[in-house]
């Protein structure tokens, strides 16, 4: 239960994170919207471990309004089976993890999507969470995202585990964030 109870209260820390992100009115202090730029939340508990993606669609896929033509169509299709998998995303070693949740928010970029004339911009998110052994030995993770989308200048990255938080900013040729 003790186990269970740390976890949770982590991942509120985490969801309190990513809200004030997503704030509008906290935008300009805590996060900006910059295309090229992803903001990734890594929390760490024990053998599970909760990631967190924030970015402008145009990081991405190159826009931010719903997807029309079939380019767009088949870059927002790539986008979600990508997304989809997230070992496209980030590799553990020596660690081994199973998915156990995964939430992926591509709205904006829909066919379905109702325009709105005061939106300009969209964000596009994704959350997983795993479930892995030897967790405790790892002590980074590698972002493979870049091999996947050139569009990503830049990733913020920001971890907390039981002891300790950190942040990183990392880059297609420093794609590895340590944690201890
Ligand atoms: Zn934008």
């Amino acid at each position: 239960m003790m186990m269970l109870f740390a976890f949770s209260t982590l991942a509120c820390l985490l969801m309190a994170h990513v809200a004030s992100a997503n704030d509008e009115h906290s935008a300009h202090e805590h996060h900006a919207h910059v295309h090229g730029l992803v903001q990734l939340t890594i929390a760490i508990e024990n053998d599970s471990l909760l990631i967190n993606l924030l970015a402008p669609a145009n990081s991405f896929v190159g826009f931010e309004h719903k997807a029309e033509t079939k380019q767009e169509i088949a870059s927002v299709k790539r986008l979600q089976s990508i997304l989809n998998e997230v070992s496209n995303v980030i590799t553990l070693a020596p660690s081994s993890c199973n998915l156990s949740d995964k939430t992926l928010d591509i709205d904006a970029l829909l066919p379905t999507r109702i325009e709105s004339k005061h939106q300009a911009h969209a964000e596009i998110s994704a959350e997983y969470q795993l479930d892995c052994q030897q967790l405790a030995e790892a002590t980074s993770i590698r972002i493979v995202l870049f091999e996947h989308f050139p569009t990503i200048e830049k990733i913020e990255a920001s971890w907390l585990n039981n002891n300790k938080q950190g942040a990183t900013n990392l880059t297609r040729k420093k794609n590895t964030l340590f944690w201890q």
